[in-house]
């Protein structure tokens, strides 16, 4: 086998939770395949996030720096990644499954005429993998038959890596000629939360339509304070205008595997259960004790949210003003 490129998130100078999610995945296929494990950071100014990535064991750590990678385009991005790809005899390109590497990866597929394996919840061998379909309801192992190989992780399922300790070298790579085709950077819209980012975040609060209404949610933003955890909701919920379609949690919203999800309000259709039922803890919160939901809760209470949140709200703060 070749050797294994593995490219990293980073904003802010600092790698991003979804590269600490793809080093984990090139672990696991580096066990199984050999070769040397390379990281590649793109960007205008890497050199901090890079400094980082050398603390996670790889046998090289490249970057790859001009003003015009500033922001992120595929357009610009996956030639680099596929020329790296050729010039360090990498077989594997692997990635996380963000909407970043849900972009890049199949396109520098596409540049090195390579299979793709995308959304893996498993490694099985340097060429197999394991993926979840039918909303999760399935696992299947699928083959890449190329010779190269991209591979993208689901993040939920590849925990985040911990640094080995060790200095990676770090070593600067020319960009080349950058030609965007034709794509432009406009602006990047964000909403600035306090709260943490829904798919990072160890605790999620979610509601469903049983909220009825879009300010009842601020009952759950308290507990998503008090908990320092994010806002999540069902479909049913941001279609009827209640939050933002951001927060969608399922199988068309976002894959979520906090340490503790707590749903309020919401039946557990399958589509849901697609995207949260990974968390390690679950709490239902219905009026309905027949609810999908508790098929999959680890703890539930058949009541309303009207009377369950306020008294949870105010056990949460007895406990949090006595420690
Ligand atoms: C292709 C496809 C993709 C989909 N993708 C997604 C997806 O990504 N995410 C997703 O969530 N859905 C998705 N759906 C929709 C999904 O099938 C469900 O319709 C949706 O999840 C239902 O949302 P809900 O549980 O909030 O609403 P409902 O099913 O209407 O459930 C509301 C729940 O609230 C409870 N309730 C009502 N009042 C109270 C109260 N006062 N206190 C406590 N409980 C109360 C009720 O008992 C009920 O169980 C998808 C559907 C399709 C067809």
């Amino acid at each position: 086998m070749g050797n294994i490129l593995v490219f990293l998130e980073q904003a802010d100078r600092r790698l991003r939770p979804a590269a600490l999610s793809a080093i984990s995945l090139s672990r696991a296929i580096h066990k199984a395949s050999g070769g040397k494990l390379l990281f590649v950071l793109i960007g205008d100014s890497v050199g901090d996030a890079a400094k980082e990535a050398a603390q996670f064991g790889a046998d090289g750590v490249l970057t790859v720096e001009a003003p015009a990678l500033k922001h992120y385009l595929a357009e610009t991005y996956a030639p680099i990644v596929a020329r790296i790809a050729k010039e360090q005899g990498a077989t594997t390109i692997a990635g996380c499954a963000t909407s970043v590497g849900k972009d890049l990866l199949p396109r520098v597929a596409g540049i090195l005429d390579a299979g793709v394996a995308p959304d893996v919840s498993g490694v099985v061998s340097a060429k197999q993998f394991r993926r979840a379909v039918n909303a999760g309801n399935a696992l299947q192992t699928i083959e890449v038959l190329s010779d190269v190989v991209v591979v993208s992780g689901r993040q939920t399922d590849f925990p985040r890596a911990a640094a080995s300790g060790g200095s990676s070298p770090v070593t600067a790579v020319a960009a080349g000629a950058i030609d965007a085709k034709g794509a432009e950077f406009v602006e990047l819209q964000t909403q600035k939360r306090d709260r943490p980012d829904l798919t990072e975040a160890r605790v999620v609060v979610s509601g469903g339509r049983g909220m009825k209404e879009g300010k009842n949610f601020a009952i759950l933003e308290q507990l998503c304070d008090l908990l320092g955890g994010a806002l999540g909701a069902s479909r049913a919920a941001c279609d009827a205008g209640m939050v933002p379609n951001d927060l969608q949690v399922g199988q068309t919203g976002k894959v979520v595997a906090p340490d503790l999800y707590i749903a309020v309000a919401i039946s557990g259709a399958i589509q849901h259960l697609a995207g949260m039922k990974g968390s390690k803890v679950i709490v239902a919160i219905n009026k309905d004790a027949e609810a999908p939901i508790f098929q999959v809760a680890d703890y539930g209470l058949v009541t309303t949210w009207e009377k369950a949140i306020p008294e949870l709200l105010a056990e949460i703060k007895k406990i949090k003003s006595a420690s």
